[in-house]
């Protein structure tokens, strides 16, 4: 039986990471793009609720979706696949890095999250750079690291972030590192001016302060040269934390008995 991979983008269906992609997986199972109609970069797990939502079929097993990646993750599961579930997800290959703390931010790595929730072993790849994107690395990787997925891996909640430094080449690659999130700073956050009519405006941006080479990180992995492969925990319950609060001894009591 042939295989079904689901992939999405927050590039936009006209990306061409997401095609590449496809090219490069179709040897190795039926290949499906259900993606953004247009860009939706930095929308992380959001949901379209409160409108309808069009699904366009724009070629063969390829459907632009007026929403967001992760709703395109949903409508391609639940309209798509009927008797059986993809075997795998794969969100990318993204314009630019996602890297540390910003993961909860992207709108492509979400999209994997959605994949693993919904039990389909998912993976996001992004490429880390901000123009003059190499995609076919990245695709020789992701089909490589798929065939392993689906071979060796039967959790299928498994989520794992994928960054690949921007070569022209794989050889230029140093190798592969199993890494955990790093953290990033940014300095100057907001950037403030004026419009042309005199009205004050604010730009989230800011730029990346130098992060200290954290052991291990997916951050240092990339600066060094190295693709980062982050297993991502669907579960963002920080467990060390409980005994600390539990001795807070926080309770309704105090309120109720009109203490504090
Ligand atoms: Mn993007």
């Amino acid at each position: 039986m042939k295989r079904k991979i689901l992939i999405t983008n927050d590039d936009g269906i006209h990306s061409e990471g997401l095609w590449i992609l496809k090219k490069y997986l179709s040897d190795i199972g039926e290949v499906f793009i259900v993606a953004p109609d247009r860009e939706r970069s930095a929308t992380g797990h959001a949901i379209t609720l409160h409108r309808p939502l069009r699904m366009h079929r724009i070629k063969k097993n390829a459907y632009a979706v007026d929403g967001t990646p992760t709703d395109c993750i949903i409508l391609g599961y639940n309209l798509l696949f009927k008797d059986e579930k993809p075997d795998l997800v794969i969100s990318g290959i993204n314009k630019g890095g996602n890297l540390g703390d910003d993961i909860t931010y992207s709108g492509t790595v979400c999209a994997a999250l959605e994949g693993a929730m919904l039990g389909i072993r998912s993976f996001a790849i992004s490429i880390v750079a901000e123009t003059n994107f190499n995609f076919k690395p990245a695709a020789q990787f992701a089909r490589m690291l798929s065939l392993k997925l689906l071979k060796n891996i039967s959790d299928r909640h498994i989520v794992l972030n994928v960054n690949i430094p921007n070569v022209r080449d794989i050889r230029e690659i140093k190798g592969v590192k199993f890494t955990r999130q790093g953290k990033r700073k940014y300095e100057e956050l907001v950037i403030q001016n004026v419009d042309p009519r005199g009205k004050k405006y604010y730009w989230i941006g800011g730029n990346l302060e130098p992060v200290p080479n954290e052991k291990d990180t997916d951050i240092t992995a990339i600066s060094r040269g190295y693709i980062s492969i982050t297993p991502v925990n669907l579960d963002m319950t920080d467990y060390g934390r409980i005994p600390e609060l539990k001795k807070l001894q926080i309770s309704i009591n105090t309120i109720k008995n009109g203490k504090n």
